[in-house]
């Protein structure tokens, strides 16, 4: 019988969300959406001492800008919850299939102090072997229920030693399994260690309770990064060993995402060095060091999700805007690449770009009324917000760029560009901007009706064009540049324009 599909992702609240991790997370939402599959959230915090505070709702809040909904999860529930690790390991979820490990002899208890570990490496160091494993040879030589008597483990436990439960990796056999974007994976079980599933503090490992709870969860496919592609033949094992080989989940390991130059993985500190965010959202450590967001700095999350869906998968087309219901439509694993992705800070810039232009004026004027307000400025009515975002949209790759490029619809210029002034302002550009103002005040406040009766105006006259348009464009903006005049004349209106043609005839060129 065909399974409904189900993925999860599975961060460990060590810290913010790096920017690949939302990759993960997206594809595996798009993968789920795309099969009528559902999205899972679990939180695998069993390592206690890599927790940081605030880890947990920064990624459930960065989901939730990025709009990745997820169907069960921390904070939302579902059928097969707790979601937490942490609770479920509270309630003997792991101990039960650790018990099953040791009793069916695929796992063993190991009582081996620090110091005994560190021999044991020196010596096969010394010994000039290529591993110094705790392995299927090097086990033998260890203090482990492989190697003590059945008593002397008793005593041991009893008496509260610490211990370890291993995993008895065979000592040679092949292991493999097939990887939806690398194709068959194949490791000598030689060359795997006896990792720890189980400590005697009552926590489980990583791997542990990672294949515990996808079995449990009924994961279909897991979706996850590179970094975890090492790791796949113990699970693979792992599966083996409690039974689960007929319900294990397909793999599909992503590629890396690299530092634009493309020497490296792209790492958390690249992102300030190189000026833009390689976090969704603005992430406080709890030692008071600040990384910058997307969110904060400007970015739609329709922008950061276009940019990261390409950052490793590819449509087959030369389509590059989707919406994330384009992306679920679009989306397949084999078409995910197997090498690692430049991360591109322009072509995000771009994509943004893009997604705010494609907003309507109205959607724009709310999303920077806020800011309008904040700055108290005397005009922040809806339909001229909206104009004036209609005018800037264009000229602006973020929000912000809106109100901070075109002040001069807010307030009448407190200076003039001086390098406009001193190349474009001559003679008898105050006597142009005077007859203007005659013009101007006897005819109707339209960008048309202005530009008709400007063009009249120095046709009589004789003009060119350049020296009255900088004049009135000084006057009215304070700079050389900008949306077309006219058009902001008419958004700012008569009177103020008159004023402010009146205030440059008296202050420039003082
Ligand atoms: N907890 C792991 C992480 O932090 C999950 C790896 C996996 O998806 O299996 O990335």
């Amino acid at each position: 019988m065909e399974r409904k599909v189900r993925v999860r992702f599975a961060p460990s609240p060590t810290g913010p969300l790096h920017i690949g991790g939302v990759r993960t997370a997206l594809y595996n939402y798009l993968f789920a959406k795309k099969y009528g599959g559902d999205f899972i959230l679990r939180i695998e915090d069993t390592d206690q001492t890599r927790y940081v505070a605030g880890a947990e709702d920064y990624i459930i809040e960065s989901l939730k800008w990025c709009g990745l909904k997820f169907d069960e999860g921390v904070g939302l529930g579902g059928e097969y919850g707790p979601y937490r690790q942490s609770e479920r390991n509270e309630l003997g979820i792991y101990k039960k299939y650790v018990d099953q490990l040791l009793a069916d002899g695929h796992a063993y208890y190991a009582f081996d102090t620090p110091e005994e570990l560190e021999q044991m490496r020196e010596r096969l160091k010394t010994a000039g072997g290529s591993s110094q494993q705790y392995d299927s040879v090097s086990r033998l030589t260890m203090k482990n229920s492989l190697t003590l008597s059945a008593e002397e483990v008793t005593r041991k436990i009893a008496a509260g030693e610490h211990y370890v439960v291993r995993v008895k990796i065979p000592s040679n056999e092949e292991v493999k399994f097939k990887d939806n974007i690398r194709g068959w994976v194949v490791v000598d079980s030689a060359n795997l260690d006896d990792k720890v599933l189980y400590k005697s503090d009552g926590m489980p490992t990583y791997h542990m309770a990672n294949v515990v709870d996808d079995y449990l969860m009924k994961i279909t496919h897991v979706i996850r990064g590179e970094e975890w592609l090492p790791s796949g033949p113990l699970h693979v094992l792992l599966y083996r060993f409690l039974g689960w080989k007929d319900v294990m989940p397909e793999f599909a390991h992503l590629p890396l995402l690299l530092k634009p130059d493309g020497n490296g993985k792209l790492s958390k500190r690249d992102g300030d060095r190189l000026g833009f965010p390689v976090f969704p959202i603005e992430w406080k450590s709890p030692d008071g060091e600040v990384y910058s967001g997307y969110r904060e700095s400007g970015y739609f999350p329709e922008a950061m999700i276009n940019m990261l869906a390409l950052l490793g998968w590819n449509p087959g087309t030369e389509q590059e805007i989707f919406s994330l219901q384009e992306l679920v439509d679009a989306f397949s694993l084999d078409k995910v690449g197997k090498s690692g992705s430049k991360f591109d800070p322009e072509k995000t810039k771009w994509f943004n770009e893009h997604y705010l232009r494609a907003k309507s004026n109205e959607e724009l004027a709310q999303l920077i009324k806020p800011v309008v307000l904040e700055h108290k400025f005397v005009n922040s009515k809806d339909e001229f917000l909206a104009d004036v975002c209609g005018l800037m949209k264009e000229r602006a790759t973020f929000l912000n760029d809106i109100i901070e490029k075109s002040t001069y619809f807010f307030e009448a210029p407190k200076t003039y560009d001086a390098e406009t002034v001193k190349k474009k302002w001559k003679e008898e550009s105050s006597k142009i901007v005077e007859d203007l103002v005659v013009v101007f005040s006897n005819i109707e406040f339209k960008a048309a009706t202005l530009e008709e009766a400007f063009k009249k105006y120095i046709e009589e006259k004789g003009l060119g064009f350049g020296v009255p348009m900088t004049a009135i464009r000084l006057a009215i903006t304070g700079v050389g540049g900008g949306p077309h005049l006219f058009d902001i004349m008419e958004v700012i209106g008569k009177e103020e324009s008159i004023n402010r043609l009146n205030s440059g005839i008296k202050n420039i060129n003082k």
